[in-house]
């Protein structure tokens, strides 16, 4: 389709990268961009990283006013979408307000995830810009921070706050960091980074209750806290959908084309779940890889008719002090592990290589990701021989 409207709900970096590639490809028809946050869309990778030292949001943004002007996107935000009209092919907005689309893509992404602790009111979270700028005047004073989750945010945070000279402590439910995303290996590793920097981890200790000045864990312990950081994961954004009646599974349902069983309306990014195409298993991912080449294969789906699987190799990076993790591939929780050089680890789903993590080691990075699109990977034994050079391959 090169005319006609196409509705985008959700202004983050999969909604904002739908409606930069539509235009890419050609299309010529309306597209409007809702989010619900005010203001130009923009990238949340900062909000735990750069942004809580500089506290310079004007880098942010992922374009320009000028560039919805010069690509005749209507971007409306500050405005929330509260449902969908399926057979009127509209959406309709809080204003109640009714929007007509021939296409709707949902790039609704994610909510931080609310476990059922007691005092959680008193903890602050990180997801969009306004939870960081309230972390940011936090910090402005030194702090006893307690950080509720081990994960990349929650890490990146606690890296972060420990530079500014904070008193950082973390407590995750599992026996490990990163432990959904990670090996056992590199969690071990950024264990003892963690620990070397200062931070205090506190492993397999569950939060009970959240008071204005401390966290209790369920083994009794209490870690005074000045400033409680909630960071243990996030929830789709499937509501929309899931009262519209299109399948929802932690996630929004989509098939290998990215299109939900109404083929006028397509989901992506931290709010969908799609088939991985190497493993078969139903996955949503969380990174910007997956939201900018999921919208940029729907974008080329409803343009020119393409109907190719989204294949892309998932790819994420997350910083934690001087560490720049870097995986490529998609490692499931089974997968074994091997360690090949300082800082570097390769995944295998049986013979097959699944991921590969790095630490500080980008041309290794980039060479996996290649290997991998090109489906071009060494078998295992030759991964195993002495001396085997996955570089020089
Ligand atoms: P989002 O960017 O979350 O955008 C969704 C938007 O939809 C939101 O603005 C939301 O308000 C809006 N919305 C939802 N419902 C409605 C509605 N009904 N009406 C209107 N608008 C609605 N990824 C990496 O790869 N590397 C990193 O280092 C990394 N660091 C991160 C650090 C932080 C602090 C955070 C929060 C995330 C990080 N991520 C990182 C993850 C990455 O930012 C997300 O995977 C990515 O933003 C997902 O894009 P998305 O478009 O699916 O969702």
């Amino acid at each position: 389709m090169k005319h006609g409207r196409i509705v985008i709900v959700g202004a983050g970096q999969g909604g904002f990268q739908a409606a930069a590639s539509l235009r890419q490809e050609g299309f010529e028809g309306d597209i409007t961009l809702i989010g619900e946050e005010p203001g130009l869309p923009y990238q949340r990778p900062p909000l735990s990283k750069a942004y809580l030292k500089t506290g310079n949001a004007d880098q942010l943004a992922l374009r320009p006013a000028s560039f919805y002007d010069k690509k005749d996107i209507s971007l409306r935000t500050g405005l929330r979408i509260d449902r969908i009209d399926r057979e009127a092919h509209q959406v309709v907005t809080s204003d109640g307000e009714h929007l007509p689309y021939d296409h709707l893509i949902l790039a609704t992404g994610a909510r931080t995830r609310r476990p059922p602790i007691d005092g959680l009111g008193h903890a602050l979270d990180l997801r969009t810009l306004a939870d960081a700028e309230r972390l940011l005047g936090a910090l402005d004073r030194p702090c006893r921070v307690a950080v509720i989750g081990g994960g990349f945010i929650g890490l990146e945070f606690a890296a972060v706050a420990i530079g500014l000279g904070h008193v950082v402590e973390v407590a995750e439910a599992a026996p490990r960091v990163m432990a959904r995303a990670v090996s056992p290996e590199m969690s071990r590793l950024f264990q003892e980074m963690h620990a070397d920097i200062g931070a205090v981890l506190h492993l397999g200790r569950s939060v009970r209750l959240v008071e204005k000045d401390r966290i209790a864990l369920d083994d009794g312990t209490t870690i005074p806290a000045d400033l409680v950081v909630l960071a243990a994961g996030v929830q789709p954004n499937m509501e929309l959908a899931g009262e519209a009646g299109l399948a929802c599974d932690n996630g929004i349902v989509v098939d290998a084309q990215m299109s939900t069983a109404d083929p006028a309306i397509s989901a992506l990014g931290d709010c969908a779940v799609f088939p991985d195409p190497r493993t078969g298993r139903q996955v949503r991912l969380e990174s910007v890889q997956a939201a900018t080449d999921q919208a940029r294969a729907i974008a080329k789906r409803l343009v020119h008719g393409a109907d190719d699987p989204y294949s892309a190799v998932p790819w994420f990076w997350s910083d934690q002090g001087d560490w720049k993790l870097q995986i490529a591939g998609f490692g499931g929780p089974q997968d074994e592990s091997v360690r090949v050089g300082e800082n570097a680890i390769l995944r295998f789903d049986g013979e097959a290589l699944s991921a590969v993590e790095t630490v500080n080691n980008p041309k290794l990075h980039m060479k996996a990701r290649r290997l991998m699109a090109d489906r071009a990977c060494p078998t295992r034994q030759e991964l195993a021989a002495e001396g085997f050079d996955l570089l020089a391959f």
